[in-house]
């Protein structure tokens, strides 16, 4: 008769507040890890862009300083000439790889927020092209154009440009000198589907299912003298989320790339 009362009274003054205790603690630790983890983030993100100003004002010092002496300096030799332009490219590289990380510690911590706007892909194409030209003139690489006309979507122009613009820049980037990138659009079941492929250095089996991922650089890539940050295509990735919107990847190590974003039409509002 005693073992039910005795079990209610074992319960209820030792089970249920040992059971509360434990939950309990259990409940502050993930609040206190959670609490750290935020602390690190904003420390990592703090000291990031710090370093990344630090670094960019005396590198365009260096770039404002080589220009002058390849400007006004006394006659140099060839090789000092040359010396003088790796000088140059090597801090362009450089500045260019500490805005990136900057942008995308940025975008890290801040998030973005979509600005949509009526937009006609093929003109943003086109304004993106117009700045690549000379990239692609250095190398010999002919940009052909085959753009549909296409009626105007809701979009974020700023964002769908930078998109545009990493996988043209990809595309020549990672090409052979002589070699040709084909930009086509068109209009297919509900999206604006764009493309842009190339005959480069191409990307392997192994590799392409990581591409997007943050940091993420291909063996072949890593194996060439080609400089890279691995940020482009996951920011490219995000922003084409952002809008609901599909991007992917087919290529083959040797032959080349063609990556592919489709972006949903709906709302559709005619182009003027
Ligand atoms: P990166 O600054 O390294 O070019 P991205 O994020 O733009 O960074 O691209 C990630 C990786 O994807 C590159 O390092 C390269 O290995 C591969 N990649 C991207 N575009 C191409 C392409 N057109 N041809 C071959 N490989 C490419």
């Amino acid at each position: 008769m005693a073992a039910p009362y005795l079990a209610i009274f074992l319960c209820y003054y030792f089970l249920i507040p040992y059971r509360l205790i434990i939950e309990n603690r259990k409940t502050w630790e993930l609040t206190e890890k959670n609490r750290l983890l935020v602390q690190v983030e904003e420390l990592k993100n703090n000291f990031i862009s710090m370093m990344s100003h630090d670094l960019k004002t005396p590198l365009a010092r260096i770039q404002g300083m080589s220009d002058i002496v390849q400007r006004e300096g006394p006659d140099l030799n060839t090789k000092q000439k040359e010396a003088l332009l790796n000088i140059r490219a090597s801090s362009e590289d450089l500045l260019n790889f500490i805005s990136s990380i900057l942008n995308f510690s940025r975008i890290e911590s801040q998030g973005v927020e979509l600005h949509l706007q009526s937009r006609d892909i093929n003109n943003l194409i086109k304004e993106v092209v117009k700045k690549l030209e000379f990239a692609a003139k250095i190398k010999n690489i002919e940009l052909i154009l085959e753009l549909e006309p296409l009626f105007s979507i809701q979009v974020d122009g700023d964002l769908v440009k930078q998109v545009i613009s990493n996988l043209i820049e990809n595309a020549i980037k990672y090409s052979t000198e002589g070699s040709k990138v084909l930009i086509t659009t068109e209009e297919k079941e509900g999206f604006v589907v764009l493309q842009v492929a190339d005959q480069g250095l191409g990307i392997s089996s192994e590799d392409l299912p990581n591409i997007f991922m943050k940091f993420f650089r291909s063996k072949a890539a890593k194996a060439s003298p080609i400089k890279g940050s691995g940020i482009g295509l996951y920011l490219a990735h995000y922003f084409v989320s952002l809008h609901k919107g599909r991007i992917f990847v087919e290529s083959t190590l040797g032959q080349g790339s063609t990556f592919t974003v489709e972006l949903p039409i709906t709302p559709a509002i005619p182009a003027n």
